[in-house]
């Protein structure tokens, strides 16, 4: 530990929302109890949330210099790829073969993204979009008409492929193209997760852009042809577009889940067995890969690190509240699971600012940064930045 009356060494591992989101509620909740420095192997910040958009031009994933932001929350950077984690000196190994020591360490350097289908458009890195609007230019050209969108797992996070769907439909019908439209996918009913009321308003939408839903569904590919299993029915489509796999980091010395290498954390985002070692977001076993999720284990984990160096701050366990912005390019619908419940949808904002990564830190942060969308005071009925309307259920979709 450090030095009584020196800040205590805190390295964050990554530089995406639960890194960021560690950050500024560490500078918020520790002050100068705490040194902060991120190691992050990319310079920038991307936005993917809004990746889907970009084929379409309605929106992009917008890029933030990762220096400026650290700089603003009076932390460090070193720009660097982790390779390892030496636990038992209080060390990360950098792939350069340089060590960083350190007194508590927080790792959040998301998932892998693996392809699920050899012959697939796998949207989720940073080539898809290019990928994707090669596909809408042979839509437009006619020499494709039959698509199915394919979820090959629920863990992860299911949301973009809706949008996407519903995206490429809004698009046929702009270029007067008539294409064949199908979403498959494990979920029940659309985006299940969120509840009974959302589910149905984002059915409505798939219904009313004429894309066929095939819930309880996988999709098998064999000597050419796709399969729907269960069932063994043929899926007559000519091209897939289909979300990746996730699976865990693999960082030396961090443990990891059996099956997929996530990394075992309590509520708290303590790592299984090793002192002082933390992790929050897409890394972790929690099974739903979302940024507003990754956000909330990031406050998690900061309070606890903040109270660990001294802070008063009465640690609270990480208690997922799901929020998503699906974007749809003009339908545009905010969901909101409940613990109990039917859920909320509505066309709009259950939450301000209305971003689609809510956190508590970053969601503010990156939204006063952006001059075209100044915010304003947050609507009546807003308790404050982070916190839902008390009654969303109230809030029918299409006011
Ligand atoms: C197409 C798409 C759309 C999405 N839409 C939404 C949405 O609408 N709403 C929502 O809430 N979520 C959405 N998500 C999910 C959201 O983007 C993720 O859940 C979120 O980014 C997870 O944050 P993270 O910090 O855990 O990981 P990431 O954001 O993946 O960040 C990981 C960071 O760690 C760095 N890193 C990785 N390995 C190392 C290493 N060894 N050393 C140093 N640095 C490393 C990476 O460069 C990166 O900066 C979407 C995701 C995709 C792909």
């Amino acid at each position: 530990m450090a030095e009584p009356g020196s800040p205590a060494e805190v390295l964050i591992v990554g530089g995406g929302v639960a890194a960021l989101e560690t950050m500024m509620a560490l500078r918020d909740l520790a002050g100068d109890r705490v040194r902060v420095t991120l190691v992050a192997r990319e310079p920038d910040f991307v936005y993917r949330a809004m990746a889907v958009a970009e084929p379409f031009g309605l929106g992009e994933a917008q890029r933030y210099p990762l220096r400026r932001i650290v700089e603003d929350f009076g932390a460090e950077l070193v720009q660097a790829g982790v390779a390892a984690l030496d636990a038992s000196a209080r060390r990360v190994v950098l792939r350069s073969g340089d060590m960083l020591r350190y007194d508590t360490v927080v790792l959040a350097p998301g998932a892998r993204m693996l392809p699920a289908f050899d012959d697939a458009l796998t949207f989720g890195g940073p080539e898809s979009g290019p990928a994707m609007r090669a596909l809408l230019d042979e839509l437009e050209q006619g020499a494709v008409r039959r698509i199915a969108f394919v979820a090959p797992t629920v863990a992860g996070w299911t949301l973009p492929l809706y949008e996407l769907a519903l995206l490429t439909a809004r698009h046929a019908t702009t270029k007067h193209l008539q294409l064949e439209l199908a979403l498959v996918t494990p979920e029940q009913r659309p985006l299940a997760l969120f509840g009974e009321r959302p589910s149905a308003a984002v059915a409505q939408l798939l219904a009313a852009a004429g894309i066929a839903f095939i819930g309880a569904s996988h999709v098998e590919v064999g000597e050419g042809e796709f399969w729907l299993v269960p069932g063994g029915r043929t899926l007559d489509v000519e091209r897939l577009v289909a979300l990746p796999l996730v699976r865990g980091p693999e960082l030396e010395g961090v443990p990891a889940e059996l099956e997929f290498g996530f990394v075992p954390v309590d509520r708290h985002g303590r790592v299984d067995g090793l002192d002082g070692v933390y992790a929050a977001g897409d890394a972790t076993s929690f099974p739903v890969k979302q940024g507003g999720l990754a956000a909330q284990q990031a406050d998690a984990v900061a309070e606890h690190v903040a109270a660990r160096h001294g802070a008063q701050v009465e640690p609270s366990p990480f208690r997922p509240v799901l929020r998503g912005l699906l974007f749809a390019g003009g339908a545009e619908r905010y969901m909101r699971a409940a613990e109990q419940g039917e859920g909320a949808a509505a066309a709009r904002p259950l939450w301000w600012p209305p971003t689609k990564i809510a956190g508590r830190y970053l969601a503010p942060y990156l939204y006063e940064r952006e001059a075209a969308s100044v915010p304003g005071p947050a609507p009546e009925g807003f308790r404050d930045l982070e916190v839902l309307l008390d009654t969303p259920d109230a809030a029918p979709v299409g006011d």
